[in-house]
């Protein structure tokens, strides 16, 4: 499992959750300032380099890359602002988004939210 710190990007949180979950195909958890990402193998390892490599594109893709270090360390990465200037802006409509009162498992579907809560009612 590894675990993203996102509290100087917390506006975007929810997208870049979205976006680098999708990209190395892992399951995404929110927690606070920070998400974690798991498989559903847990003999899996989710390469650290393609999830910083993922949050760089995302980041360049809202013209933010040069403003952010991406910084793995073991199962910990961090994305820390370069001048100290927080990412500052609306964050995603609440409705765009379905996360799970249980655990913080967050989705763009509802119906995978859904079939996620399952789980929690076996
Ligand atoms: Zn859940």
């Amino acid at each position: 499992m590894l675990t993203v710190d996102c509290r100087d990007v917390l506006a975007i949180q929810h997208e870049l959750v979205i976006y680098v979950s999708d990209q190395v195909a892992a399951i995404p958890t929110l927690k606070n300032s920070q998400f974690t990402l798991s498989t559903l193998d847990d003999d899996d390892i989710i390469d650290t380099n393609t999830v910083i490599t993922a949050i760089k594109e995302f980041l360049d893709s809202i013209d933010e890359g040069r403003n952010f270090a991406v910084i793995g360390n073991n199962n910990m990465i961090s994305i820390t602002s370069v001048s100290g200037k927080v990412i500052e802006r609306e964050p995603l409509q609440p409705q765009e988004m379905f996360s799970c009162s249980h655990c913080g498992f967050v989705t763009q579907y509802q119906v995978e939210l859904e079939t996620h809560m399952r789980i929690h009612y076996l």
